[in-house]
């Protein structure tokens, strides 16, 4: 699971479980962006305390695990890398890549696609606002513009209990003075607030 996790917050939490066990997941891996291409101009907590913060709210669970690969690479770094990385690690895994469905819509946008759903499986979360008939209208245009025959095995669609949350929101309520409880893990709020983070 890619992503900015800035911060990390319990609908990532929810999705990665949820794709652990209907898809029998041997592990789940967090892998936060170094400087990612399609957020130029947001301005991103330094990396290193997104991964913390990354592993402070996974480190209780024991199939969950952090990697540094995308925030050690120089940058930017596109996905294609990082799945090709991934396959020359664990050579006779399937790799599944667990996203929300906002990130499926996108696809197209991203190096070389057509590689990407071609060397890993998509487990694509429901999110609030993203309806599921714009995700099959995307299925559909990756199949025609792609020429991905099986798409339907390549994208997989599950659904969790909608959570409207997002870091966006969550850098807005702290910048606010609004609360933050119990949309991210106690530790990662504590560690937000202390560091100052997201205050402008
Ligand atoms: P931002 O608001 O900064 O974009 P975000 O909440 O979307 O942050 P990201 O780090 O961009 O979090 O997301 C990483 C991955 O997690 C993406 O694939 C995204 O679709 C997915 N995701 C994030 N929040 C949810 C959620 N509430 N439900 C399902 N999937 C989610
Ligand atoms: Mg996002």
């Amino acid at each position: 699971m890619g992503g900015t996790f800035n911060p990390i917050h319990y609908g990532h939490l929810v999705t990665a479980e949820e794709a652990r066990i209907q898809f029998n997941l041997d592990r789940v891996l967090f892998i936060p962006t170094g400087d990612p291409p399609h957020k130029d101009g947001q301005k991103i907590t330094n990396a290193q305390q997104r991964y913390l913060m990354t592993v402070m709210a996974t480190g209780s669970n024991p199939y969950f695990y952090v990697s540094r690969m995308e925030i050690d690479r120089p940058q930017p770094s596109y996905t294609i890398n990082t799945v090709k990385d991934l396959h020359e690690v664990y050579k006779d895994s399937q790799i599944f890549f667990i996203t929300g469905t906002d990130a499926v819509l996108d696809i197209l946008t991203w190096k070389n696609p057509a590689e990407i759903l071609n060397l890993c499986i998509f487990i694509a979360a429901t999110r609030p606002g993203y309806e599921l008939d714009r995700l099959n209208n995307i299925k559909k245009r990756l199949k025609d513009e792609l020429g991905i025959a099986d798409i339907k095995e390549r994208i997989h669609i599950i659904k969790i209990p909608a959570l409207a949350i997002s870091s966006t929101d969550i850098r807005n309520r702290v910048r606010t003075g609004k609360p933050i409880r119990y949309l991210l893990p106690e530790g990662v709020a504590n560690h937000i607030y202390k560091m100052g983070f997201y205050k402008k």
